[in-house]
């Protein structure tokens, strides 16, 4: 059995553990690794290493700082294939949606080159006699990031090429359901030229996240996660004094108007229910038919869910893999005999599906459940998994008062052809990232990601601009090299432009 141990200090170790975690095949079911499970004493070593390694990197010249970025970049490219086959074959995923969270990610690695740009300052020349202001951020130190197991590789990314671009260093613990993509990167940020420390990974479960939280090592601390978690993460981290940013969990309402393009909207609702089995954060995992589109959209997406080829992520053919555990696979399962049990109707039903020469695999077919309503429990938790429901509204206004009602504000999109209704809309729900007849929003690198209430605790969106912000502090001075024949008279009054 193989064992995948942490990253530390440039070199593989085990750093003292001894507890050890399943990673799954989801698409057999079959055990293919073991983890190891940080202690305290694991996760303050990496800490030590990444403090050791800021006294060099942090003084790094932005240039030095930029190539290493353009280096990664072409690794990422370079290895493209391998990283996208080891997240499926951990993760479960199609290749080709590996493929596409690494390129989203190797964005962010771009936006990173662009460093030098990115930290400019501001100069004012005499802003009093004999007196210049200027401002320039430095670095925090060690920061932290904590990330889910549903891109391996893209939410990790879009933390640590900014914080380490900055002149941070980093400590990543990944999700220990898929952490070999991780070890991957490391090894990459290596051949690229980083110094050992920079970079460092520790994989392990809530005693290694409480290890981070706690340290008084660690300056800033990134989550990416569920919303119980992710509360806890952000109370715990701002009471050791740190900088926090966790992102949490969704719910993402896709509203359909009845002059929308029913077949478009249907097609591009089926990708963002069932692509990845439903497992991003923003998948839209509501639909909402406005007047009368809901009848034909709902006979529209039954056919195209029941078309989705369901199989192992390896398969070419395969449109949606597994799901990450059986734990997760009964759950899906679990809601949609509650959306029945509570009124709402199966239109399609994916429990128990097997795929033949998988039958062990976590798998479960796409659902869609219509009439649901909220109070169901399929409407008021995330499910995260390959289950659409679709709801009915009367107009717009009610629909965007169902979204606003929500206490997820993730994602979410509006279908038509109408400029005024989808102004209306973008402007009147309160969610981080809308949609027009774009179903998954995802901002591109150079702005930055981030939902509202319940989706995100903490001030900063993650990269671009506002990770820039995050991973950074703001420094003004005020200097003055003034002639000798003009040297103020020493007023002890406070001082103003002269
Ligand atoms: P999770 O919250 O279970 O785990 C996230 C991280 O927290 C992992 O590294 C895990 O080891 C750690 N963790 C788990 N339980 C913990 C505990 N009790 N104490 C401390 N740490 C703990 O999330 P997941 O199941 O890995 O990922 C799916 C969730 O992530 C979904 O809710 C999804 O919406 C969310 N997500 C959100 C975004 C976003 O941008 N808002 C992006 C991706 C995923």
């Amino acid at each position: 059995m193989k064992t995948i141990q942490h990253w530390i200090n440039g070199a593989f170790t085990p750093a003292g553990s001894t507890r050890t975690a399943p990673v799954w095949n989801p698409a057999t079911g079959e055990q293919q690794a073991e983890v190891l499970l940080a202690e305290r004493d694991g996760v303050d070593a990496a800490v030590t290493a990444a403090a050791k390694a800021f006294e060099s990197w942090g003084d790094s010249s932005l240039t030095a700082r930029s190539r290493v970025m353009f280096r990664l970049r072409e690794l990422l490219v370079e290895h493209e294939d391998e990283l996208a086959r080891l997240i499926c074959a951990e993760h479960g995923k199609v290749v080709d949606d590996a493929r596409g969270e690494i390129v989203r990610g190797r964005e962010v690695v771009e936006f990173a080159c662009g460093i030098t740009s990115a930290l400019k300052g501001d100069y004012s020349d005499q802003v009093s006699s004999d007196v210049d202001s200027f401002s320039y951020r430095q670095p925090l130190g060690v920061v932290a990031g904590i990330t889910p197991f549903n891109f391996p590789i893209m939410v990790p990314l879009w933390m640590h090429p900014i914080a380490i671009a900055c002149g941070n260093t980093f400590v990543l613990k990944p999700s220990e359901r898929d952490p070999s993509a991780s070890n991957l990167v490391a090894q990459l940020y290596a051949d690229a030229g980083l110094p050992d420390g920079v970079f460092n990974v520790v994989h392990g479960d809530r005693t290694a996240v409480d290890g981070l939280l706690d340290s008084s090592g660690v300056e800033a601390v990134s989550f990416v996660g569920s919303t119980p978690i992710a509360r806890y993460v952000h109370e715990r981290a701002r009471d050791t004094g740190k900088r926090v940013q966790a992102l949490g969990g969704a719910k993402n309402h896709a509203v359909v108007l009845p002059d929308a393009d029913l077949d478009f909207a249907a097609t591009q609702l089926t990708a963002a229910a069932y692509g990845s089995a439903g497992q991003r954060c923003m998948a839209i995992s509501a639909a909402v038919a406005v007047g009368g589109a809901g009848d034909a959209l709902v006979s529209t997406l039954e056919d195209k869910a029941k078309a989705i080829r369901v199989g192992p992520g390896q398969d070419p053919a395969t449109e949606m893999g597994p799901v990450i555990t059986a734990q997760a696979r009964d759950r899906v399962a679990s809601y949609v005999a509650s959306g029945a049990e509570q009124g709402a109707e199966v239109v399609v039903d994916g429990r128990g599906r097997t795929v033949e020469g998988h039958e062990g695999g976590f798998f479960v077919g796409p659902s869609l459940i219509d009439h649901v309503e909220p109070g169901m429990g399929v409407y008021d938790d995330e499910v995260f998994g390959p289950l659409l429901s679709v709801l009915r509204c009367e107009d717009i206004d009610e629909a965007i008062a169902l979204i606003n009602a929500n206490p997820y504000g993730n994602g979410t999109a509006v279908f038509t052809g109408d400029g005024e209704a989808a102004r209306r809309f973008h402007r009147g729900v309160r969610v981080g990232m809308v949609g027009v007849n774009v179903p998954i929003p995802v901002p591109m690198a150079h702005y930055s990601f981030g939902g509202w209430k319940d989706s995100l605790f903490g001030e900063k969106h993650i990269h671009g601009p506002e990770g820039v912000d995050f991973y950074t502090r703001a420094k003004v001075i005020t200097s003055r090299w003034p002639r000798a024949n003009r040297l103020a008279d020493g007023a002890l009054h406070f001082p103003t432009a002269q």
